[in-house]
């Protein structure tokens, strides 16, 4: 099948032809990321394969259809991206990679949380300058404290197994109950709760209608002073001009974060020659007890193995049955 590899990367593309070179689809490698203006690149695809800040509204999905398009394949276990009624009325099958490497991302989560509780990005720059000081670098030890996890799915439990292995008190916030979550000793409570009784509060949930600015300033009021407060969900389930205020106030002693609401303008490319022209990341950034990383958390070689080997077997599953393995559908989005 020719497939049309939006938002391609080197690494994207030494991952994709491994994973391709059985099933022998045409893939053609494509930088632009996709959105209504570079649709046209696919012209003649059946197949579209995007990421996660490509732009994939009704807008897109119309000019796809009307190339051809069949399937998009996300690279990705979010599909936020999507506009999933349009893709339903067009008829076309939208398909992701439900999980990947849970590990990848929660082992990120948890480089933040001791990076950031340690100090370690400022005594690495310390250091480099023959300062050997400790003041301004004072921790606190994990062991005894307590965890709150939103959205107890793959990644969130993998994040809570870790967090239970430092001796932490890990509670849980999730409509949907997860056995291994209880059986690694972690303890649903309302979500109230959880922001009320944690010293780390680390977001897993998807971002839907329902989470949306789901830490807001009145969630970040009824945290506990100087809570550190992790987010490698996706940007939009913070509210970013909240969390300023929250971090000038000194009621978030930490912040990090992988993922950020105005991410498309700026992550997955180098704009070190240029200005950053978003005030409010800009803002972020001067901050010594915030640490962001550029939505990398995904990114270790086992999960772009899977989520190759996963995309092109969704590709293979529509060529074969007219459906891709792991569809999302319309009706995830209730
Ligand atoms: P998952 O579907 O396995 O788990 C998500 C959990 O969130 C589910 O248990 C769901 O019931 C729960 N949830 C839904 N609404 C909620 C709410 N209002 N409050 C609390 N919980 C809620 O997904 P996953 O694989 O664990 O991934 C979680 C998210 O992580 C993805 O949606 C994606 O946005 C993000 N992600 C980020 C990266 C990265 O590189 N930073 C990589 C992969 C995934």
């Amino acid at each position: 099948m020719k497939v049309a590899v939006f938002s391609t990367k080197s690494y994207d593309r030494r991952f994709l032809e491994a994973a391709n070179a059985n099933a022998g689809h045409e893939l053609h490698f494509i930088e632009a990321r996709l959105s209504a203006q570079t649709s046209a690149l696919a012209k003649g695809t059946v197949a579209v394969c995007a990421f996660v800040n490509d732009t994939i509204d009704r807008e897109t999905l119309s000019r796809l259809k009307e190339g051809g398009c069949r399937l998009v394949a996300l690279r990705s276990a979010g599909f936020n991206n999507v506009d999933l009624p349009a893709a339903r009325e067009f008829d076309i099958a939208v398909a992701r990679v439900p999980a990947y490497s849970p590990y990848a991302v929660a082992e990120h989560t948890i480089a933040l949380i001791l990076a950031l509780n340690r100090n370690i990005h400022r005594a690495y720059a310390r250091v480099r300058e023959g300062n050997f000081a400790l003041e301004g670098l004072l921790g606190f030890d994990l062991r005894g404290r307590t965890a709150g996890i939103v959205g107890t799915g793959t990644i969130g439990v993998e994040t809570a197994r870790i967090l239970r292995g430092f001796g932490c008190r890990v509670l849980g916030s999730d409509p949907q109950r997860c056995d291994d979550f209880i059986a690694l000793g972690g303890e649903y409570v309302a979500l109230a709760t959880l922001l009320a009784e944690s010293d780390i509060v680390s977001l897993h949930c998807p971002l839907n209608p329902a989470t949306h600015h789901l830490i807001d300033e009145a969630a970040i009021s009824t945290m506990k002073p100087g809570v550190m407060l992790i987010n490698t969900s996706r940007g939009a389930v913070v509210d970013t001009r909240a969390v300023i205020r929250g971090l000038k106030s000194g009621q978030i002693g930490h912040l990090g974060l992988d993922v950020y609401e105005e991410e498309g303008d700026l992550f997955f490319e180098d704009l070190s020659d240029h200005m950053i022209r978003d005030d409010v990341f800009a803002r972020l950034l001067t901050f010594p007890n915030v640490l962001i990383t550029g939505h990398q958390a995904f990114f270790t070689a086992e999960a772009l193995t899977a989520i190759a080997e996963t995309t092109i077997g969704n590709i293979t599953s529509f060529a074969q049955t007219g459906r891709p393995a792991h569809e999302v559908s319309v009706e995830r989005i209730a």
